[in-house]
């Protein structure tokens, strides 16, 4: 019997099955469409948190450099 994943709860079960007994995933065409719509979206979200953190990362660097840029020239002074 051949096993396949689930790809919502990630179990392993049978690839015969048209539910998954662990968390009711149908793998019926429709619902698949569905799911890859979703997975989809979620991805774009993905991205766009990353490029929103990697945005406050920058800044909070900028930060962090004038500070130690002010403190050098305190200290120097
Ligand atoms: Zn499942």
């Amino acid at each position: 019997m051949a096993l396949t994943r689930c790809p919502e709860c990630r179990k392993k079960i049978s690839e015969s099955a048209k539910i998954c007994p662990n968390c009711g995933f149908s793998f019926k065409q429709e619902n698949l469409e569905i799911y890859k719509q979703k997975l989809e979206e979620r991805h774009l979200q993905n991205t766009e948190i990353n490029r929103k953190s990697t945005k406050l990362h920058l800044i909070w660097f900028c930060i962090f450099a004038l500070f130690l840029i002010i403190a050098s020239v305190i200290t120097q002074s």
